[in-house]
């Protein structure tokens, strides 16, 4: 679903529906600036110990209160790696390095805010875990006692694989 915005970006003129590029997209009908909408990238961190897995516990909407996987989205002027380790240090106070890529996944959480989200396996090189500004808190939870409220349904997936590899 294409976000309802009204006004164009570039001259202020009205945005209106219409079929552009083959497919329904915002179009300026002053300027004819295409506003084309597409999915925000996202960087998610597996960090693994054993058995036990690093969960943070949001402290912002969208589900404050839930527990994820250490994620972000990808500022402007930064690489998805940077994005890894630039959140981990914000959220849990651990340096870590990027070790591999575990998946890359589309997402949508609400009808109109769509994810592409990277997830990287890490490794921990430093730091002392303690969740930062946007976590409420940070832990790690073996993957046998997950929490009730894991956020968004891509963890929720991630860690159902990571459980069941155990097996
Ligand atoms: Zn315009």
């Amino acid at each position: 679903m294409l976000k309802n915005y009204q006004f164009c970006p570039q001259c202020g003129g009205h945005l209106q529906r219409r079929f552009a590029e083959g497919r329904e997209r915002l179009v300026c009908e002053k300027c004819g600036f295409i506003f084309y909408q597409n999915p925000v990238p996202a960087v998610a961190v597996i960090l693994q110990k054993q058995s036990q897995i690093l969960l943070v516990k949001r402290k912002f909407e969208p589900r404050a209160g839930e527990w994820s996987l250490p994620a972000g989205f990808i500022e402007w002027g930064e690489g998805p790696e940077q994005t890894a380790i630039r959140e981990l240090r914000e959220e849990t106070g651990l340096d870590i390095a990027v070790r591999s890529i575990y998946g890359v996944y589309p997402g949508q959480e609400r009808p109109d805010h769509e994810i592409l989200l990277v997830v990287y396996r890490g490794e921990i090189l430093g730091g002392n875990l303690q969740p930062g500004d946007d976590a409420l808190e940070a832990r790690w939870f073996d993957l046998a006692q997950l929490p009730e409220n894991i956020a968004f349904r891509i963890h929720r997936n991630i860690l159902a694989e990571l459980s069941n590899q155990r097996e």
